[in-house]
């Protein structure tokens, strides 16, 4: 992988667990279709999470090197350069989101549902939460 060692995280240690769910190796999880699968058993990292089925990378090392400042530069061009590539797509994909979001009530829940599961996640963070007091004060 390039770059592997700028995007560097932390070791657990003793492993801290991401997932709670059945275990699925990852040819099965491959035949029936699933995107991902779980052993487990810790990653090199230490994190007890689900892998991804094309790679076999664990999920959270993914998630905690995306949120590496370095990634966060590194990906910046990066994402210009595919928005400039793809006039339109954003606002095509936004589109899309609102018409089923209307048109189809079990995808508006489950959007609904990810939304939730987003704002718990994020309201743990009380630098987060002091931000978005901030930005909400605007509109009371
Ligand atoms: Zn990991």
């Amino acid at each position: 992988m390039a770059g592997r060692a700028k995007y560097i995280i932390e070791k657990q240690s003793p492993p801290v667990t991401y997932y709670w769910g059945p275990e699925v190796d990852r040819e099965t999880a491959r035949s029936i279709g699933l995107v991902r699968f779980f052993t487990g058993k810790p990653c090199k990292y230490g994190h007890v999470a689900e892998r991804w089925v094309s790679s076999g990378t664990c999920i959270e090392c993914v998630l905690q090197r995306h949120r590496t400042p370095e990634y966060r530069e590194y990906v910046r061009p990066v994402n210009a350069a595919w928005l400039e590539a793809n006039p339109g797509k954003v606002d095509q994909y936004n589109e899309q989101r609102r018409d089923r979001r209307e048109n189809e009530p079990e995808a508006a829940e489950q959007m609904r549902a990810a939304s939730r599961a987003w704002h718990a996640e994020k309201s743990k963070d009380p630098e987060w939460r002091a931000k978005e007091r901030e930005r909400l004060r605007k509109y009371a």
